[in-house]
C-alpha cells in the first residue's frame, strides 16, 4: 500500500489515551483526580530529614547533624555508623531493597549505582546491612563519565562522598523502591568530577565574604545562605506523537516540521485553564515531589501552546540544585502514567517560545534577605551596599554569566527574540534606578519613589497596593523585588554551575568591596562617609550594565555596543572566554575551581555541543532520506501516473502539470540539501574537540537548516495521508 495512514492512527491513539490502548498507564490518573492532597502527611513523607532524624538518633549524634546542616561544620566521622544504622532500619521500614549514591556528574543529569542491603548469612539465609563506610563514601567506576582530561579512562576510580546537608531520600519505581544517598563525585586524585562540590565550595567562599561585609554594618557572626528558586518551564505532548518523531526521541527537539496555522499569537494558552489530563499530570506531579520534601508551589500553562511551568518555593543553593534534578526526573517520570511525554528541551519546537529556567538567587542570614530594600531604599545603606556589589559583579563577569548558560540547546533561545538576548544586563526597575541616579549625581539619596494605591474604577473592586515600578520580562538579570531573576538558564541545565557562577562572582565583588572600605576605615574616614563615596563611585564605574528597556530590540543591541557590554551570540562565542586568565584566577582565589577543574569543564562543554549537534545532524538526515524524501517520491509518483493517465483520455492537465513541476523541484532542493548535509556529517571537522565543535556550528547547522527548509516546504504540500511525521498543527493542540 503506497499511501501511510500512520498520522491518523496515531491522533485515533492520541484522543484514546485513557483507554486499553496504553496498557493500563493512566491508571493513575484517576487516581490523582480522587485522591486528596493532604500536604502535611505527605511532605517530606520519602525523606529521611530533620523530623525523622530527630526521632531515630541519639541526641548527641542528631545534635552533630544539625551543627553541620546550620553551621556547616565538618561531620565527626564516628556518626556515621549511627546514622547509617538509622537510616537503614527506616529505608526498611519503607520497603526498600538496595540504596545508591546519587551524584551530579558533568553530563548535566544525575547518575546512580545500586546496591543491595543484603549480606548472605551462615545459615544459608540473608540479612540486611549498611554501615557507616557504605554510607559516607562510594566508589563508583568512573571511567565512562565526563571527565575533560581529568583522569585518563585507564585511572578509572572516583569517589563519591555523602552530603549530609541534603537529605536521603526513597525513590518509589512501579516494581519496588530504594534508598537514595546525595553524593559529591570526585577523582582519585581529589579533583571535582560533578557539579556539587564546586557549588558547595561557591557557597562556602560566598558566605565567608558576605560575614565580612556585614561585619562592617555591626552584623557579628552572621551565617549567610545563597539561596535559590529555580521556575522549570517544560512541553507536554502525547506519548503517541512522541514516539513516532525520531527526532524528539532522539535529540529532544523538532528537526524538521511546518510552523502551524495558528501558533502562540492568539495569547490564549499563557495562564489560561489548565487542560484536565495536564492538571493531573501537575497534581501526581506535586504529590511525589512533595513526598521527596521538595516544596512546589506554582503551576500554570506558560506562553506557547503546550507549554506550561511549575515552580518550587526556595531553598538554599545545594539544596534548590538537588530537588531541580528531582523536579526534571520526575516530570519525565510521571508524564507516561497520562500518556504524555515531558519536553525539557531548550526549543521542542521552532517559531514558538523555547522554554527556560529562571533562576531566582539571592542570599541571606536566619533573619534577613540581604536584597530586601525595604519601603525606603535609599535609607537601606546596606541593601544598596550589597545591590552594588551585585551590579559590579555581574559587570566585571558579563562573559562568565553568558558561558554559564552556554549549550546548544540554549543557542535556539538566546537572542532569538523571545528569550533573554545574549547580552547580559541588570534591570533594577524605576524605584532602584533612581535613587542609585540619586547617588551617582549627589553622591547620596534623599528619597525612594513610592507605589501609592491603584482605584480601579469601581466601588467594589479594592484599591490596590502598587509597586513603585512595573516588571520586564525581557531582562536576562532582573531585580525582582527582593532577589534577582537570572532568565538565561536552559529549562533542560542544571542549575547548579550558574549557581556557582553567581555566588564566585559576589564573593569576590563582597570581598573587594569590604576591602575598599576597610582601606577608608584605616585611613580614619567615617563608615558612612566610606560607604556613601563607595557607592557612588561603583554606581558611577557600571552603571552601563543597567537597563530597564526593551532587550529584544535592535535599539538595544546597538545601545549595548555603544557601551561596550558583551554580546556573546552563540555558546562557542560564550565558551571561549571560560579559561580566560580572568576567570581562572577568580576561580581559584575563592578556592571554587581549580585551573584543571575549569579547563576540564570548558572541554567537556564543547565536547557536549560537538556531540549534540552532530547527533542532530545525523537524525536529519537520516529522518530526510528515510522518512521524508520517500513521502514525496511516493506522491510524485502518483501525481505521475494521473498525469500520464489524464494524457492518455486527451484531457487539459494544466493544475497538475504545475502540481508535478512544484513537487519535483521541491524533491529536487531537498536531494541537494540532504547530500550537502551528508556530506558535511561525514566530516570529522579536525582533530580536536575545540575544531570539531566549531565545524558543526559553522557546517552542520547551515546544512541542517537547509534540510529542514526543504521539508518544511514538502510538508505544506505533500498529502496529510502521505505524511510520515505528526505535525506541529498536532502535537502542539492535541491535548
Ligand atoms: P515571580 O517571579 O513571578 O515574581 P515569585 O515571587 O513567586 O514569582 O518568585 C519566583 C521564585 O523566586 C520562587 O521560586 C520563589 O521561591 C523564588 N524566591 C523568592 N524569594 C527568593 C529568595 N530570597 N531567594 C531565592 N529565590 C527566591
Ligand atoms: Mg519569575
Amino acid at each position: 500500500m503506497p499511501r501511510t495512514t500512520a498520522r491518523f492512527d496515531t491522533l485515533a491513539a492520541a484522543r484514546g489515551w485513557e483507554g486499553e490502548a496504553r496498557n493500563g498507564a493512566a491508571r493513575s490518573a484517576p487516581r490523582a483526580a480522587a485522591e486528596p492532597m493532604d500536604i502535611e502527611t505527605l511532605f517530606g513523607q520519602h525523606t529521611f530529614g530533620l523530623a525523622e532524624m530527630r526521632g531515630r538518633l541519639p541526641k548527641q549524634v542528631y545534635r552533630a547533624i544539625l551543627r553541620t546542616l546550620e553551621h556547616g561544620d565538618p561531620l565527626d566521622p564516628s556518626v556515621a555508623d549511627v546514622v547509617a544504622l538509622a537510616m537503614k532500619e527506616w529505608a526498611l521500614e519503607k520497603g526498600a531493597s538496595h540504596f545508591t549514591h546519587w551524584f551530579q556528574p558533568l553530563t548535566g543529569s544525575t547518575a546512580e549505582k545500586h546496591d543491595s542491603f543484603i549480606t548472605p548469612n551462615e545459615g544459608g539465609g540473608a540479612v540486611a546491612e549498611f554501615n557507616g563506610k557504605e554510607l559516607i563514601q562510594g566508589e563508583p567506576d568512573a571511567s565512562s563519565f565526563p571527565s575533560g582530561g581529568l583522569r585518563a579512562t585507564f585511572e578509572a576510580r572516583g569517589y563519591t562522598a555523602w552530603d549530609p546537608t541534603s537529605p536521603a531520600f526513597i525513590v518509589e519505581t512501579g516494581a519496588g523502591c530504594y534508598l537514595s544517598i546525595p553524593t559529591a563525585f570526585a577523582s582519585w586524585t581529589g579533583e571535582a568530577l560533578d557539579t556539587k562540590i564546586p557549588l558547595l565550595r561557591s557557597m562556602n567562599a560566598l558566605a565567608t565574604q558576605a560575614r565580612r561585609a556585614l561585619e562592617l554594618f555591626g552584623v557579628r557572626d552572621a551565617r549567610v545562605t545563597a539561596t535559590c528558586g529555580p521556575e522549570q518551564e517544560f512541553f507536554l505532548i502525547d506519548q503517541e506523537f512522541f514516539y513516532r518523531r525520531p527526532d524528539l526521541v532522539t535529540t529532544g527537539r523538532t528537526l524538521i516540521g511546518a510552523r502551524p496555522p495558528r501558533g502562540q499569537e492568539l495569547e490564549d494558552h499563557y495562564f489560561g485553564s489548565i487542560p484536565d489530563r495536564v492538571l493531573a499530570f501537575m497534581m501526581e506531579v506535586e504529590r511525589e515531589l512533595y513526598r521527596l520534601g521538595v516544596p512546589v508551589k506554582t503551576r500554570h500553562n506558560e506562553v506557547a501552546p503546550g507549554q506550561f511551568e511549575m515552580a518550587p518555593i526556595y531553598e538554599n543553593a545545594n539544596l534548590a540544585a538537588d530537588h531541580q534534578q528531582l523536579m526534571m526526573i520526575t516530570l519525565r517520570k510521571v508524564a507516561p502514567r497520562f500518556g504524555l511525554a515531558a519536553l525539557l528541551h531548550e526549543k521542542p519546537f521552532a517559531g514558538v517560545n523555547g522554554s527556560g529556567k529562571h533562576l531566582n538567587w539571592s542570599l541571606g542570614t536566619e533573619s534577613q534577605n540581604l536584597l530586601e530594600p525595604g519601603d525606603t531604599p535609599h535609607e537601606n545603606m546596606q541593601f544598596l551596599f550589597f545591590c552594588t556589589a551585585v551590579l559590579r559583579a555581574v559587570d566585571r563577569h558579563q562573559d562568565l554569566i553568558r558561558a554559564s548558560v552556554a549549550h546548544a540547546g540554549n543557542d535556539h533561545r538566546l537572542g532569538a527574540n523571545e528569550a533573554p538576548p545574549a547580552i547580559i544586563s541588570v534591570f533594577l526597575g524605576t524605584q532602584l534606578t533612581d535613587v542609585l541616579e540619586q547617588i551617582e549625581r549627589a553622591g547620596t539619596a534623599t528619597e525612594s519613589k513610592q507605589g501609592g494605591l491603584l482605584g480601579l474604577g469601581s466601588p467594589v473592586l479594592p484599591h490596590l497596593p502598587q509597586h513603585a515600578g512595573d516588571r520586564n520580562r525581557t531582562s536576562p538579570f532582573a531585580f525582582t523585588g527582593n532577589k534577582f531573576e537570572f532568565r538565561a538558564p536552559g529549562s533542560s541545565q542544571s542549575v547548579s554551575f550558574p549557581a556557582t557562577v553567581l555566588n564566585t562572582i559576589m564573593a569576590e565583588s563582597l570581598d573587594e568591596l569590604s576591602t575598599a572600605l576597610d582601606a577608608e576605615l584605616a585611613k580614619g574616614v567615617s563608615f558612612e562617609d566610606a560607604l556613601r563615596r563607595l557607592i557612588a563611585e561603583e554606581v558611577r564605574r557600571v552603571k552601563r550594565i543597567v537597563f530597564n528597556g526593551d532587550g529584544y530590540s535592535q535599539e538595544w543591541q546597538d545601545e549595548a555596543a555603544r557601551r561596550g557590554l558583551l554580546n556573546l551570540r552563540t555558546t562557542l562565542d560564550a565558551l571561549e572566554t571560560l579559561p580566560s586568565d580572568k576567570n581562572r584566577a577568580l576561580f581559584e582565589k575563592y578556592g571554587v575551581l581549580t585551573h584543571r577543574e575549569l579547563e576540564s569543564r570548558h572541554e567537556i562543554a564543547l565536547d557536549q555541543y560537538f556531540k549534540t549537534v552532530n547527533i542532530e545532524g545525523e537524525t536529519t538526515a537520516d529522518m530526510a532520506g528515510t522518512m521524508i524524501l520517500p513521502a514525496a517520491v511516493r506522491y510524485l509518483n502518483d501525481l505521475v501516473a494521473a498525469a500520464d493517465r489524464t494524457r492518455t483520455l486527451g484531457v487539459e492537465t494544466r493544475g497538475l502539470t504545475r502540481t508535478v513541476q512544484i513537487v519535483n523541484e521541491l524533491v529536487d532542493e531537498m536531494r541537494d540539501a540532504l547530500d550537502a548535509l551528508v556530506a558535511q556529517n561525514a566530516e570529522l571537522g579536525g582533530e580536536t574537540v575545540h575544531s570539531k565543535a566549531y565545524h558543526v556550528r559553522d557546517n552542520v547547522v547551515p546544512a541542517m537548516l537547509r534540510v529542514r527548509a526543504a521539508a518544511d516546504r514538502l510538508e505544506k504540500v505533500v498529502p496529510d495521508d502521505y505524511w510520515p511525521l505528526p505535525t506541529y498543527r498536532d502535537m502542539l493542540f492535541v491535548k
